[in-house]
């Protein structure tokens, strides 16, 4: 063997390692990546989850209030029946059979958590110049439009 061949073939080696190694780390990116991707797709289910409970939580507070400051003023019967919390948790067949009763009708399972609580907020503002993030009911509306940050959970971070 000439001491040229040697080299090339040496040459071929040091090629193909190269070429391996390399496939090698694109290999590893590319799984690095997967992994990332994932990571940051479950990240922002997690993020929906927790927005998702924390409208839950804000919307049950406001109908916790609303039930408390409608009675303040005597008011006996919600404006619609999800201003107020159930007093019983319905099982899940009950609201089955609900559904279907009141299929054709507007009811409030159509609406979404953030519409209840959007809806709710603003009655709460209107009829009882109370705010729940503030957690205060307003001498009148100037009092609260200056004294309340605005109509929203963000507004008051
Ligand atoms: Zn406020």
């Amino acid at each position: 063997m000439s001491r040229k061949s040697g080299v090339g073939h040496e040459t071929l080696l040091k090629r193909k390692a190269e070429e391996k190694l390399e496939s090698y780390r694109r290999k590893i990116h590319m799984k690095n990546q997967a992994q990332e991707k994932a990571a940051e797709q479950f990240r922002m289910r997690l993020k929906t989850k927790q927005d998702e409970m924390k409208l839950e939580g804000d919307l049950r507070r406001s109908q916790r209030a609303c039930q408390q400051l409608d009675a303040q003023k005597n008011i006996q019967v919600p404006r619609e029946a999800w201003y107020w919390l159930r007093l019983e948790e319905e099982t899940e067949e009950e609201e089955e059979e609900e559904k279907e009763q009141d299929e054709d009708e507007y009811t409030s399972e159509d609406l979404s958590v953030l519409e209840k609580l959007q809806i709710l907020t603003s009655y709460l503002r209107q009829e009882h110049l109370y705010c729940i993030w503030c957690g205060t009911a307003y001498e009148d509306k100037e009092d609260l439009s200056s004294n309340c940050p605005g109509p929203t959970s963000a507004d008051h971070d």
